[in-house]
């Protein structure tokens, strides 16, 4: 691509960056997409659930009654688009691991019965698991087929040449009035020369503004780095039940009959369908590591879980992990820098990707658009204070 003007360049093609580039172009709005390849990214570790229940209390998740909606029509639209089902409804199977779990949740079906069912029958899964104190479902959830989704999205927006396929070097980006590192990673503030007010220039391409949808890498940002990010280290087996996935679409005995082989499970660990009727199991979910590759340890860990939890053969065809890029205040950051206008970001979906990048990544396009404001407890103008010291 040779002296490209766009209206906004996106980096990072994670489920971030692919809502963002989805809502851009429906509203009209030009963009470039930059995105390294790579085997293992949150996007592409992620199971791709929406529970809309979470916790020992079993509380309902921020926002889900507005994002669940919003979610739905937007995989659904994306979805005709890209000529594939991004998300399907599911039931999820929540086997009690303690009698205080199976107490909670009796007392929240009690309280509050949304998303919460009772099964008809507790021995329907007796076959396949292990289970001593019951079970409870969780109804509506959702699953996103995130590796579908992604490089489907992802051969549209090359056959369009709208992506491109490479590492963004920080150091090459000029941002009108903006921040640049020296060697030693010191922040200092350039002029430029001949820039309209506000504009952004990356080697060939020059844009209106710039935003970072890349994951942990904001974490080292210069622009973004104070923001208080949380990376949480999250690993999964990807695994073959061949008794599980040719369960077919038997009634799962809760009057569900979305099919036996298209729920989840839940026992301390989640058992999810993935591609190729393999199944996902996972995750860890850890604040404190040295790397964010696969361990040994979590591999032995969820086998012999696994061993304990499953009646019927199951064997591990692939390890991944990656870290998610998570908050400490659990919320997520969206929005330009209060002092760079043209530097935007959006990022921070911690465990909850699926649900959050099409309602916040929707939000952006609106403040972008018609300057709609995006709501306060998601925009990163909560921290003008900290993102503006020098
Ligand atoms: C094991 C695990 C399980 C999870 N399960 C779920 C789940 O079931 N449901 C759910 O909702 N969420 C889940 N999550 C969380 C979810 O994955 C994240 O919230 C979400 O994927 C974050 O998306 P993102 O687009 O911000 O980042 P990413 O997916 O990390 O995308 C960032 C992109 O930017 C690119 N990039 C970064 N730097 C550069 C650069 N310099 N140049 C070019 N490209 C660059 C990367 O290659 C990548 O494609 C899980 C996460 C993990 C790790």
């Amino acid at each position: 691509m040779n002296n490209m003007r766009t209206d906004v360049l996106i980096v990072g093609q994670g489920i971030c960056g692919t809502f963002l580039s989805w809502w851009l172009e429906q509203a009209g709005v030009s963009f470039i997409v930059i995105d390294e390849p790579r085997p293992f990214t949150a996007s592409k570790a992620a199971a791709g659930l929406i529970n809309p229940v979470t916790g020992r209390r079993i509380v309902t998740t921020w926002m889900i009654d507005e994002l669940l909606p919003f979610a739905g029509e937007a995989y659904r639209q994306m979805g005709e688009t890209l000529g594939m089902s991004c998300m399907t409804p599911t039931s999820l199977v929540d086997f009690f691991p303690t009698a205080q779990m199976r107490l909670a949740f009796l007392k929240r079906y009690e309280e509050d019965p949304s998303y919460l069912q009772l099964p008809a029958d507790e021995h329907a899964w007796d076959d396949v698991f292990r289970y001593e104190l019951g079970y409870g479902v969780i109804s509506p959830c959702y699953l996103v087929n995130l590796p579908a989704l992604l490089s489907v999205s992802r051969k549209r927006m090359l056959e369009r040449g709208v992506l491109l396929e490479e590492r963004f070097d920080r150091e090459d980006l000029i941002v009108e009035g903006g921040l640049q590192l020296d060697g030693q990673g010191k922040r200092s503030t350039v002029g430029t020369s001949g820039m309209k007010e506000g504009r952004v220039r990356y080697r060939d391409i020059s844009a209106g503004q710039v935003v970072f949808c890349d994951g942990i890498e904001s974490f080292t940002n210069p622009y973004f780095s104070r923001l208080p990010f949380a990376p949480n280290k999250g690993e999964a087996l990807v695994v073959e039940i061949p008794e599980l996935s040719q369960a077919g679409k038997e009634d799962t005995g809760n009057g569900d009959a979305r099919g036996r082989a298209g729920a989840v499970f839940k026992k301390g660990i989640s058992l999810a369908p993935w591609k190729e009727g393999l199944y996902w199991v996972g995750a860890s979910y850890e604040w404190a590591f040295d790397h964010g590759e696969p361990t040994e340890a979590f591999r032995k860990r969820t086998e012999a879980l696994l061993q304990e939890w499953l009646k019927v053969p199951v064997r591990t065809v692939e390890h991944i992990a990656s870290v998610r890029p998570a908050t400490l205040e659990r919320r997520p950051f969206v929005g330009f820098h209060p002092l760079h206008p043209a530097v935007g970001i959006l990022n921070g979906m911690g465990t909850k990707g699926c649900s959050l990048a099409p309602y916040f990544a929707h939000q952006l396009v609106q403040s972008i658009t018609k300057g709609i404001p995006i709501r306060p407890d998601a925009d990163v103008r909560r921290f003008s204070g900290i993102l503006s010291r020098n």
